[in-house]
């Protein structure tokens, strides 16, 4: 009995204790999911300050503010498993650098190894990859797998292991976008070579997080991969059908390229477009029956949503079992998808202290340009006087008023004087092989403006390769590897579309040389972000006719290419703001249920639509913004195009100012990866902005008379 009492006291307790901490852990992780703390050890601050003392005295109070920043930063990624204050001291005693000299030895050494780390690994890949994405025989399934290796997925989490990461944190600035951009311009090259290398160890995400990131991505790129919709099986109210057997489209890309198309039939385009725009409504709405999606078993009304076994067949594989014919929606697995890959984001913001979300991090650190600049070159675009000018223009050429699909117009083309016929021809003749377009490569470039030595000696650091698929350009991470064009030709010899991309990609090995071996400090090499290497490509590949000695011969060409280039700018500028509103709903309200999510989307899609498209389209609340597929598996991605599409008009517009491609390419490229308004007031005296497009545009309705 006497110990009796206790135990019930105790197994009361427990159970109280159950009853009220359980929501109170509840709680605990949900806060926990959102704004957790990478645990840094608890004697971590007091060891700080006294090596900041101790190596204070040391090397002298000129060394002070380096030692804070640095013990602050190797502190902040410090974890008990890295070892304990007497460990944490005596490396931070061993590898400050508390001169000059010994500074810049590490500094130049770092990047000298770096150099060999990232080019090495780089050429492990080119060699795993060789089976894959050249045209060299059947590939086997271990080559597969070759090729999907990565040596280099490890090392950030190795040099954290071997302290390599500590030594740079504690002896180069970690900085912020907004220090890059306030100070960086005064920076010297040198400054800015070390921070980027102290930004590659700015995080320490991990192993667990990055797979769960991963295993999100993969499945939501899953989803998207699979939502294919057979329109052969779309009928109308009068049971026609209006598009081939077999056409299977995925969404959204090749739903909206078939809007496209449907332009040139005159006889039933406009019905086809109608529906498509249909479809693509019930997609981001999730009204889609679940049973439509990849399934040429069922015959589907977009109208009335009715859904019915089929009474064709068009497909090889047998049809999903017909019980299935039920008009049930998707069940918003489309924002469950987006909200998973939300989740999963989320748990690397502890461990990313300088970007402590992914739309920071997406911004800050990919894009490097902070988001309310990018959002307010959006709005200018959506928002221009041009718009309504350009639309009245496609009015005009369509012969009818707008409708929502025609966000997609792509009328604005040049004629051209050659046939695709023709041009394949000239192409064959003169590519018969890889080798004679390598041969070629420095009489091209001359023919763009290089100087002929430099045309020699960039031509000589790249490789031509016979690609599998239709082409792609190989960077090298090293001075000492080369560049790899890898290009399609046919046993009868190159076609025009294989030369055009070929074109597109000797602009990337062009500058991939020359922002490598010609830009001063490794850590400097490349340029900002993938937008300008596009840009760079683009001015290439605009000039190929001229590259085959033939002249673009349609006046219009130049403002009709402008207006095609606005347009599309105009139209992904809108879904680019509604990727952006929706992940920072996501983030304010981190415990949606898909169904929420489903309509916040839909009201935000609503929102930009009304704001920005229904004076000219005259129709309200349509949610067309919200179909593209990479809002749901691309974490962030969208506002990417149509900065590419500013970007690449600014470059153009300076290229076609110099009136020369060569030296100007040259002068561009090997700027380097500074922030990218600083790349682009040294290469066209502006930073990142709108203007240049909106010019252009200005310049192209004259020229068209409106
Ligand atoms: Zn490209």
């Amino acid at each position: 009995m006497r110990h009796a009492t206790p135990t019930f006291a105790v197994i009361l307790f427990l159970l109280l204790a159950a009853v009220i901490v359980q929501p109170l852990v509840a709680q605990e992780k949900q806060m926990s999911n959102g704004k957790e703390e990478a645990t840094v050890p608890a004697w971590m601050k007091a060891s700080c300050a006294s090596l900041e003392q101790e190596l204070a005295a040391k090397y002298g109070e000129g060394q002070r503010p380096r030692l804070q920043r640095g013990l602050q930063q190797a502190g902040e990624y410090w974890r008990a498993e890295d070892g304990d204050a007497t460990m944490f001291a005596g490396f931070v005693r061993e590898n400050f650098a508390g001169d000059q000299a010994t500074l810049d030895t590490m500094f130049t050494r770092f990047e000298r190894l770096m150099e060999q780390l990232d080019g090495h690994m780089l050429e492990i890949n080119k060699e795993f990859r060789m089976q894959a994405d050249l045209d060299a025989g059947p590939i086997l399934p271990f080559d597969e797998v070759f090729a999907g290796y990565d040596p280099s997925a490890h090392v950030n989490d190795d040099f954290f292991g071997n302290k390599l990461a500590f030594v740079v944190l504690l002896n180069f600035p970690l900085t912020t976008l907004d220090e890059r951009l306030t100070d960086g311009e005064h920076w010297t090259r040198r400054q800015w070579a070390e921070a980027r290398l102290a930004e590659r160890f700015s995080k320490r995400v991990p192993a667990d997080v990055n797979l769960a990131i991963a295993q999100a991505s993969a499945e939501a790129e899953r989803y998207v991969a699979e939502y294919n919709v057979w329109m052969y099986h779309l009928v109308n109210g009068s049971g026609e059908r209006l598009f081939p057997p077999k056409m299977r489209l995925l969404s959204h890309w090749n739903l909206r390229d078939e809007i496209k198309a449907d332009y040139a039939d005159s006889q039933n385009g406009l019905a086809k477009q109608q529906m498509i725009q249909l479809v693509m409504e019930r997609i981001a709405t999730q009204t889609i029956p679940a049973v439509v999606i990849n399934n040429p078993g069922v015959d589907w009304n977009p109208v009335t949503n009715e859904v019915k076994p089929a009474t064709v067949a068009d497909a090889d594989a047998p049809p999903t079992p017909t019980e299935l014919a039920v008009n049930k929606p998707e069940a918003d697995a489309r924002y469950a998808t987006l909200l998973k890959t939300y989740r999963a984001a989320r748990m690397a913001d502890p461990y990313s202290p300088t970007a402590p979300t992914l739309i920071a991090r997406r911004f800050d650190e990919d894009r490097e340009i902070p988001e309310q600049r990018v959002k307010a070159m959006l709005e200018q675009v959506v928002s221009s006087p041009q718009v309504p000018r350009v639309a009245k223009l496609i009015e005009q050429r369509l012969g009818r008023p707008l409708q929502p699909f025609d966000i997609w117009y792509n009328g604005f083309r040049a004629k051209s004087r050659y046939s695709e016929a023709q041009l394949d021809e000239i192409v064959a003749k003169r590519y018969p092989t890889p080798e004679a377009y390598q041969k070629d490569i420095p009489n091209m470039l001359v023919k763009l403006g290089f100087p002929k030595a430099d045309a020699e000696r960039i031509a000589a650091n790249i490789v031509v390769d016979p690609a599998r698929g239709s082409g792609h350009a190989m960077p090298s991470s090293m001075r000492q590897a080369k560049v790899r064009l890898r290009t399609r030709v046919d046993k009868t010899g190159m076609n025009y579309k294989g030369f055009n991309i070929a074109v597109h990609e000797m602009g990337h090995n062009v500058e991939q040389t020359l922002s490598l071996n010609d830009v001063d400090h490794y850590m400097l090499h490349g340029v900002p972000n993938t937008a300008f290497t596009e840009a760079l490509a683009f001015v290439f590949q605009g000039n190929d006719l001229k590259l085959l000695g033939l002249e673009q011969d349609d006046p219009q060409a130049e403002a009709l290419k402008t207006l095609n280039d606005f347009w599309g700018t105009y139209e992904i500028a809108g879904v680019a703001l509604v990727d952006m509103s929706v992940w920072h709903w996501m983030y304010d309200h981190p415990d949606a249920s898909p169904t929420e999510l489903k309509e916040a989307t839909l009201q935000i899609a609503r929102g930009i639509w009304n704001k920005y498209y229904a004076p000219v389209f005259h129709q309200k609340d349509v949610v067309l913004l919200a179909v593209y597929s990479h809002m749901v598996d691309s974490f962030l991605y969208l506002p990417d195009y149509p900065m590419g599409h500013l970007i690449a008009l600014q470059v153009e517009e300076q290229m076609r100012k110099a009136g020369n491609v060569g030296p100007e390419f040259e002068r561009m490229a090997k700027f380097g990866s500074l922030a990218p308004d600083l790349w682009m007031k040294n290469a066209a005296g502006a930073p990142v902005g709108a203007e240049a497009m909106l010019n252009a545009t200005e310049r192209a309705l004259k020229q068209m008379g409106s």
